[in-house]
């Protein structure tokens, strides 16, 4: 026997629908590529999203065709996003931050037929049109008066919209067509295409948004600060309108002065990025003793968020920490650490434990941890196992087959990342496995020491890495860049972690450099510390 429910299909563009119809009147506010910032709500995007599906439409883009953009998040590629999903085309948000190759490579890979592009990335794309040969059109995210003189063939997006009016209906199709596209950085290997489907991003979006997870409602006023294209925008470009929330769209300034401008002159109450951003906010913050008074929670991932930041954020600014993992394969949310009753009256040092787990899962994703035999791993806090999760936001396959199977016999798909999780259902993420210091047989948690170590007053960031030891495999070296004009040095510093980490875990040197290199979606690069330390022989 069937249910007797309508059927109505789980499309993205129905979100819109809904953020148009029931939050009309609320306000996207972006930070303008050109300068100034620019108010519109969620009743005009909508009618401008019509508009620029009409005219993709005229282009002939429609099903399945991915059209690329290389963009900050602003209104314009809100707009176009939702454009292209209303036609059933494919977004394909470029992470304009990779080298040119690599946006050559995954240009080419999608097939893209179109690319948004922002004054910004202009050079970028200059540079590389000749390489892209399923590019039919380059359109750039500005009016008339702001193009400049270009190299290559290119129009205005404004002037390219208004050959449309906005008299135009959805297209209809099944929940199960792909809607948008994001390329995993690929640190080893070329970059994998995961591909969302319209349900998924639906359901996905539902599980986000309750109160255990981001806890949205139309009282609150978000900013992004995560780009739309890190992992599918972490959801906010669904979860938002879908709430009815506010959106503060913070363009392409990312400096701790400006991302202060924008929480504080448009009054935002929360706030998501990865752990690099916070950490330009924080300094600017010290440096400039402005406080954050509207803001009241920072959603933290990416990277682990180190205890020292979660600490500041709450004990110096009143703003609670939402620590959260995921993967942009997942969507990309895989677990937020909110409060469950069992750990709601933890306060002081025993919450900033707890803080520090990446936290448990929204319905819709189920986890394990596992040993090297697929064996499950107890819940107990302190075992530790290869992180796998399924569910219907998780990736089941790669683009074009690219890595071959990715699930295992019961559909889970294996993070990469090794965790334990404790009685609670509360996830801590230890390592990337290909990060894990392998010493004497045992494992040594390089995210756990990093933590410890930006804790000293003195230290802006750390990275640990494993290097060859004759007699343990591996020893931790630590690598540190001091907070500007202070001078610390490395036995300061281990003085410091002593008390707070096993012994065998301490590290066994220090070293100092300039800067951390980082990837494209702001972790710490440790393949490129590993070449850099590649010779590096402990005393
Ligand atoms: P990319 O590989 O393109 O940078 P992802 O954002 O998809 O993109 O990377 C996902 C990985 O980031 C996770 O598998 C995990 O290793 C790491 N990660 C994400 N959030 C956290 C977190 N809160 N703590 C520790 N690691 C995290």
């Amino acid at each position: 026997m069937h249910g007797l429910m309508q059927d109505w299909p789980l499309l993205c563009h129905k979100v819109l629908d809904h953020a148009a119809a029931y939050h009309g009147g609320r306000e996207i506010i972006s930070r303008s590529v050109e300068g100034p910032f620019h108010t519109t709500t969620y009743s005009d995007l909508r009618k401008r999203a019509l508009r620029c599906a009409k005219r993709l439409d005229m282009a002939g883009i429609g099903n399945g065709d991915r059209v690329a953009t290389l963009a900050w998040n602003t209104w314009r590629h809100l707009e176009a996003w939702y454009g292209l999903l209303g036609i059933g085309a494919v977004y394909h948000t470029v992470n304009p931050r990779l080298f040119p190759e690599q946006i050559v490579w995954i240009i080419n890979h999608a097939e893209d037929r179109l690319i948004f592009v922002d004054l910004t990335f202009l050079p970028i794309i200059e540079a590389i049109r000749d390489k892209l040969p399923t590019i039919e059109r380059v359109i750039v995210l500005t009016d008339a008066d702001h193009m400049p003189e270009l190299k290559i063939d290119a129009v205005d997006y404004e002037s390219w919209l208004a050959e449309a009016d906005s008299d135009f209906a959805w297209k209809e199709f099944d929940e199960n067509q792909a809607a948008g596209m994001c390329y995993t950085s690929g640190t080893t290997g070329n970059p994998k295409g995961v591909v969302y489907s319209h349900r998924s991003n639906v359901l996905h979006a539902m599980a986000a948004c309750v109160p255990d997870m981001l806890g949205l409602s139309s009282r609150d006023r978000i900013m992004p600060v995560v780009p739309m294209f890190h992992a599918n925008c972490w959801s906010i470009a669904f979860t938002a309108p879908m709430s009815g929330a506010t959106m503060v769209m913070p363009g392409g300034k990312m400096d701790g002065a400006s991302i202060f401008e924008c929480l504080d002159t448009h009054k935002v109450t929360v706030t998501a990025a990865v752990p690099t951003v916070w950490l330009m906010l924080l300094q600017y913050l010290e440096e400039s003793g402005k406080s954050l008074d509207i803001l009241e929670r920072v959603v933290i991932g990416g990277s682990a968020c180190p205890r020292a930041m979660i600490e500041t954020f709450q004990n110096v600014y009143n703003v609670e920490v939402i620590h959260a993992w995921g993967m942009t394969e997942m969507s990309p949310l895989g677990t937020l650490c909110s409060m469950k009753p069992e750990v709601a009256d933890l306060s002081g040092d025993d919450k900033l434990d707890l803080q520090e787990k990446q936290g448990h899962p929204p319905f819709t994703v189920e986890m394990k941890i596992t040993d090297d035999d697929n064996r499950s791993q107890p819940w107990d806090g302190e075992t530790y196992g290869k992180l796998k999760v399924r569910g219907p936001a998780v990736a089941k396959a790669y683009f074009k087959g690219d890595g071959g199977r990715i699930v295992d016999d019961e559909g889970y798909f294996d993070t990469g990342d090794v965790a334990h999780v404790d009685a609670n259902g509360y996830m801590q993420i230890t390592d990337r496995s290909k990060d894990v210091i392998k010493s004497g047989g045992e494992w040594i948690s390089s995210i756990e020491l990093e933590n410890i170590a930006v804790g000293h007053a003195d230290v802006a960031e750390a990275a640990v890495i494993g290097v060859a030891h004759p007699k343990w495999d591996e020893r931790p070296l630590l690598i540190i860049v001091a907070k500007p004009g202070v001078s610390v040095d490395g036995a300061d510093i281990l003085d410091y972690m002593r008390p707070k980490v096993a012994k065998w875990w301490m590290p066994d040197a220090v070293e100092f450099i300039d800067e951390i290199p980082h990837t494209a979606t702001g972790k710490i690069q440790k393949m490129a510390l590993r070449d850099q330390f590649a010779d590096y022989v402990f005393e």
